[in-house]
């Protein structure tokens, strides 16, 4: 790791300074691509995190009275040394993560400069005075916010959740994932350069049982916003409950993608074969021509046809894929493969190594499981977080239905149809689950999968 400074790897960024943490624990960040360590990061302890959140709660009365345009001038400044760090971000997420270069740079990077750039559009146009009836509305910033991280899209979730917070004069602190951490520090060398008021952001590493769960519980902190594991997400509105604090939460997703039967199954699924790996596709079975393959035979020999030739290998060589991030991930992973092989025969698709590393990393092929018929089984309900996909059949659009919503991860859903009536009425029956936490980003709102671009 070479892009960011050094140095910083090892403080923390508190009150407008790179500082010596109180605790003495670190842990190495390791490349998934090569599982060696490229950089040593401090690990914070309660004490470092209580100078974060005092240093944010003692900014906060000044910069919440600072004005939306001083704020959006704020912005525009992150904006423009943001850009001059691009290369750094996407090859230190890279690094850290196994993203493929062209992926980190085409995306992962990109994801952080869209968000402040929707943020301070969203600012300038923000009306923060509402008359309603005989009443006055006003927008107020929360307070001191405290934010986690996971690994996956590092820059995109910390970045959405740090530009809102500067446009509406909060202030904050930040605890990314430990396993990417480094494109963080790299954020806050972007705020420093661009003038951002001691205090307002502040960074501490550490893993979620320490710093996560003290941030959470902290009575100076009067906002959570969490993006992680539901196991996490769960932890932290339990630590922040005593202190009654608002609690934002986008947790794990494993959406079913309903495809009806009147789309080109096969053009559905090569189109989406990337994205699908977080979604369960839900397929007809029924034949829909006499003598023509079944719309679940198409789609699984199209999916199986993709994933065999996704090229998989080290980050930094054109390929689509790289690495998983972490052994303890990839274990994961393999271990849910298995369950699955040892339930269902793999389709039309090469056995998964069995001891599946190769001599340098942790490269993890895309698989695809036969569809089965039977719920209920971990594969199908599993977060898997991996190039792993699971194909369910239906013969009735009811059946359809209640296999989407048979799920805990009811983060989104999709529906694949050219028909878009037909589509409407099967989104409006998918149900989001885990309520609490559904109704907090657009992002999670139901999503009609049109079909203009392969009628
Ligand atoms: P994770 O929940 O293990 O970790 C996420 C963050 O939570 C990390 O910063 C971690 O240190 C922290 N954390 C862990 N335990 C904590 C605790 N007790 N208190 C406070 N903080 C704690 O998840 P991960 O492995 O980094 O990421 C993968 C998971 O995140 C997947 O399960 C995926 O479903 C979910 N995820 C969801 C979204 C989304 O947009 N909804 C995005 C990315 C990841």
């Amino acid at each position: 790791w070479q892009t960011g400074r050094m140095d910083n790897a090892q403080k923390f960024y508190i009150n407008g300074a790179w500082v010596a943490p109180q605790s003495s624990e670190t842990l190495d960040v390791i490349n998934p691509a090569t599982e060696e360590a490229i950089a040593t990061i401090a690990l914070g302890n309660q004490a470092d995190l209580d100078s974060a959140v005092a240093a944010a709660k003692a900014a906060f009365p000044s910069f919440a009275s600072t004005t939306p345009e001083e704020r959006s001038e704020l912005l525009g400044k992150i904006i423009e040394v943001y850009k001059t760090r691009m290369g750094d971000l996407a090859k230190t997420v890279s690094q850290e993560m196994g993203a493929p270069m062209g992926l980190a740079s085409a995306a992962q990077a990109p994801s952080g400069l869209g968000h402040l750039m929707a943020t301070k559009k969203a600012l300038d146009e923000m009306e923060w005075q509402e008359e309603l009836g005989s009443t006055t509305v006003v927008y107020e910033p929360i307070g001191v916010c405290g934010f986690i991280t996971p690994w996956n899209w590092p820059l995109n979730q910390i970045v959405a959740k740090v530009a809102p917070a500067i446009a509406a004069g909060c202030t904050m602190v930040l605890k990314p994932s430990e396993v990417a951490p480094l494109n963080a520090l790299i954020f806050a060398e972007i705020l420093d350069e661009a003038g951002v008021p001691a205090g307002v952001f502040n960074l501490v590493n550490g893993d979620g049982p320490t710093v996560g769960a003290a941030l959470s519980a902290h009575p100076d902190v009067d906002m959570m916003s969490f993006t992680g594991s539901t196991r996490a997400g769960v932890l932290v509105a339990e630590a922040a409950a005593p202190t009654v604090k608002r609690v934002a939460q986008e947790l794990g997703g494993k959406s079913a993608n309903v495809i009806l039967d009147d789309v080109n199954v096969a053009e559905v699924v090569g189109r989406d074969m990337f994205g699908m790996h977080e979604q369960r596709p839900v397929v007809q079975r029924r034949q829909p021509d006499a003598g023509a393959s079944s719309m679940m035979e198409e789609a699984m020999a199209v999916a199986a046809g993709v994933a065999n030739s996704i090229p998989v290998g080290q980050p930094d060589a054109g390929v689509a894929i790289g690495p998983v991030v972490s052994e303890l991930q990839y274990n994961k992973i393999q271990a849910l493969i298995q369950k699955g092989i040892d339930e269902v025969q793999p389709y039309g698709l090469k056995r998964p190594r069995q001891a599946g590393r190769t001599r340098d990393g942790l490269f993890r092929q895309a698989n695809r499981l036969r569809e089965r018929h039977q719920r209920h089984d971990d594969h199908l309900h599993a977060k898997i977080f991996g190039p792993v996909i699971t194909m369910l059949g239906y013969d009735t659009e009811d059946e359809a239905v209640e296999i989407a919503n048979d799920t805990v991860y009811g983060l989104s859903g999709y529906v694949s149809a050219a028909d878009q009536n037909r589509a409407i009425a099967m989104a409006r029956r998918l149900l989001h689950r885990h309520g609490a936490h559904q109704r907090r980003s657009s992002r999670q709102q139901r999503s009609v999968r049109w079909l203009q671009a392969v009628r």
